[in-house]
């Protein structure tokens, strides 16, 4: 596959909702009212497959269908390779299970000592502050709570969290995720940060969030000004295709980035989604241009129903090689596996070292030329072969 776009062009605009008020385009309590939930209110806009109907008859045992009128326009309707629709709108895919996959594939429960909070890592934790999402994506490592419609009944507990977070001095970083956090009103976000930026070891705070993505809406100057308050708040946001990377999502980022937030972004590898290099280049292009920087690129975890995504590693590492050094570095986010069962991101790198022993390292540029780095210093012979001249300047080493 080969995958061509017009650089400059950023889709904008409401699409098949030319005839609301822009002011309610723009509301994203109204985004939210309207966003598509069922089938038959999906093919009131498209003709769904019979494998999309399976899905969708399938959806509300496992994960909630979603979708806002914003995000819907990306779809392309004729389409049913498209690969916007392919993450958001279900595929009797769902249904199949594997050996391997776990509801909680990355253990997160095993690590929870109160609830919605998860502390896996010493130094930093996780901290689930809501079970519900703008949108739902069909591959999401924790569909066993978010939407709630496998009864998990997920009630994070905010006071026993924080007041978790204050009893642990050795917790320095604390991740706001989900769900999605920027769903809570600004009130809830406000009260949320205010308690944490005032522990004292919780130096760093982020926040994952698919919200500019689904709902570039909601990223209002106020809730800017409440990270500008509480900041330096930084976040990772979730884009998978260029297609995604519009001018409202373009222009969201701009607000954040002047509110001094960081950005990054978490994608994950999806069969018929983004397991292209020609489709990883033009997103990660994009998203320079959004001033967000390529963060990590994920393995899709081992989720039930999920492996109509996988991709072969292999191919993840071809992506990779095809990026390192063919671009800007700046552009290429780290491949990772999150180790099934709670073991941690680890990165997976194309192999470049052909070999190390005590003298040298040998290992092959992206190019495939070969080179040597001496690990060894040999001290420098002048042409005669007498000891080389010194730099003049050890009179004034101090000892
Ligand atoms: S936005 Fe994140 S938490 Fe929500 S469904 Fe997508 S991957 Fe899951």
């Amino acid at each position: 596959m080969s995958y061509t776009e017009d650089r400059a062009a950023w889709f904008e605009g409401q699409g098949l909702w030319q005839h609301i008020p822009e002011s309610d385009w723009r509301d994203w309590t109204w985004q939210l009212k309207h966003r598509l939930t069922t089938a038959a209110h999906l093919e009131q806009f498209m003709t769904l497959t019979a494998d999309e109907k399976a899905g969708c008859a399938f959806a509300n045992h496992k994960l909630a269908v979603a979708i806002t009128p914003y995000f819907f326009n990306l779809i392309d309707r004729n389409d049913p390779n498209c690969p916007i629709r392919k993450q958001v709108i279900p595929r009797a895919g769902e249904m199949v299970l594997s050996e391997e996959e776990q509801l909680d594939s990355l253990g997160e429960d095993e690590h929870s000592p109160v609830p919605g909070l998860v502390h896996r890592y010493p130094d930093r934790v996780l901290f689930l502050v809501t079970d519900r999402c703008a949108a739902y994506c069909r591959y999401c490592t924790r569909s066993r709570l978010v939407s709630n419609a496998q009864d998990y009944n997920f009630h994070p507990e905010y006071e026993q969290a924080l007041r978790y977070i204050e009893s642990h001095p050795e917790v320095r970083d604390v991740l706001l995720s989900g769900g999605d956090p920027l769903l809570l009103s600004d009130k809830k976000l406000e009260h949320l940060l205010s308690r944490l930026r005032a522990i004292k070891h919780v130096e760093f705070i982020r926040i994952g969030s698919r919200i500019p993505v689904f709902l570039p809406q909601r990223i209002t100057p106020e809730l800017c000004e409440i990270f500008k308050k509480y900041g330096p708040i930084w976040m990772s946001i979730h884009v998978n295709h260029p297609k995604e990377a519009t001018a409202e999502l373009r222009d969201a980022c701009a607000r954040l980035s002047f509110a001094g937030v960081p950005l990054g972004n978490q994608s994950v590898l999806l069969k018929g989604v983004n397991d292209d290099a020609d489709v990883m280049k033009a997103l990660v292009h994009r998203l320079l241009r959004m001033r967000v920087r390529p963060y990590y690129l994920y393995q899709m975890d081992l989720i039930t129903g999920g492996s109509h995504f996988k991709v072969d590693v292999r191919k993840g590492l071809e992506i990779i090689q095809a990026l390192r050094g063919h671009t800007t570095g700046y552009a290429i986010p780290q491949y990772v596996i999150d180790a099934p069962g709670g073991g941690g991101k680890v990165p997976i790198n194309p192999d470049y070292v052909e070999k190390i022993t005590d003298d040298e390292v040998t290992f092959r540029n992206y190019e495939g030329q070969t080179f040597h780095y001496p690990l060894q210093s040999t001290p420098k012979k002048s042409p005669g072969g007498a000891p080389a001249p010194t730099t003049g300047l050890e009179s004034i080493v101090v000892h």
